[in-house]
């Protein structure tokens, strides 16, 4: 059941990702945009520069992950 098994990792992988506290990890600089690949579940997301400059995750991803946790 190949194609069984296949569903399943993917289903533990968006698991993983939901339930991630993000830590990203940002590539690169010099452009307007860096992107970010999460230490954890190796999401990737695109940030600004002056976002990147200041914090790993940006305000409302923050606030969503609190909202969360209640
Ligand atoms: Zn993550």
């Amino acid at each position: 059941m190949v194609a069984t098994t296949l569903t399943r990792q993917g289903e533990e992988r968006e698991e993983k990702r939901r339930n991630c506290i993000h830590f990203w990890v940002i590539n690169g600089a010099g452009s307007r945009t860096s992107e970010g690949t999460c230490k954890y579940c190796g999401e990737r997301r695109h940030f600004s520069n002056i976002i990147s400059d200041c914090a790993r995750t940006s305000p409302d991803e923050y606030e969503l992950w609190l909202s969360r946790q209640k």
